[in-house]
């Protein structure tokens, strides 16, 4: 057994099975992707636009390919194709652009809102208000190809784990408050995307239904 296979069959050990393990490919090889691919994982989550197509060409059809970077709406028709689920969906008119090429593709793409909820300015998402505003618009109905499956989070990037469990607590009542409000006989919204390497503990108690981990599987990388 590679170690690759050994660490996500560690990783599956220890989570329930309602919870999928999203593997965070990004910056790793294809031979590093097969030993987990021949391990049986099968979701895997990518943050570049590039780096996706080229895997997409080179590795098996029946992978899952999820977008976990944020994605820039010119870059949406390369990814469009193929792309399984946008995990970082963080405006009205990156929607409206998916919906666009999925249209064209005669494809339904599943997404996910990307909510702000660390208390670092850097990450990328929609406040809780930018997200209310979004499904309130009228035109969010006319988007047939587009298929919003729940929310993702990231939580702050702190050793203080009591600060990252009240962050997936708070994106958990949004997640039910909202599912209550826009969702409610809509049993397709049921993804709560949370939880890396150092906190996917803590994001299943909390409630996560995707778990995104890189580093816990494929070592460290060098870049971000
Ligand atoms: C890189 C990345 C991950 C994985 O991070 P690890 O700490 O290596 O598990 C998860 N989610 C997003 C959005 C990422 O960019």
């Amino acid at each position: 057994m590679t170690s690759i296979a050994n660490n996500i069959a560690d990783i599956l050990k220890t989570i329930p099975r309602n919870v999928r393990l999203v593997a965070v490919s990004k910056f790793k090889s294809d031979s590093e992707i097969m030993d987990a691919y021949n391990a049986g994982q099968r979701i895997f989550g990518e943050s570049r636009v590039q780096e996706l197509m080229t895997k997409y060409d080179a590795l098996p059809d029946d992978i899952e390919w999820h977008m976990i970077g944020h994605l820039q709406r010119n870059k949406v028709k390369y990814i469009a194709p193929f792309i399984h689920m946008v995990q970082s969906i963080d405006s009205l008119m990156l929607l409206e652009e998916l919906n666009k090429y999925a249209l064209k593709r005669n494809r339904i793409i599943d997404c996910l809102l990307q909510i702000h909820i660390a208390n670092e300015e850097t990450k990328f998402g929609l406040s809780q208000a930018e997200a209310t505003t979004l499904l309130e618009y009228s035109g969010f109905k006319d988007l047939q190809n587009i298929r919003i499956k729940g929310l993702m989070g990231m939580a702050s990037q702190t050793v203080d784990q009591v600060q990252i469990a009240k962050e997936f607590q708070h994106l958990k009542v949004f997640f039910d408050l909202i599912k209550n409000k826009y969702f409610l006989d809509n049993i397709n919204f049921n993804e709560l995307s949370i939880g890396m390497s150092g906190d996917y503990q803590i994001a299943i108690k909390a409630g996560s239904t995707l778990i995104r981990i890189g580093s816990n599987i494929f070592g460290e990388r060098n870049s971000k």
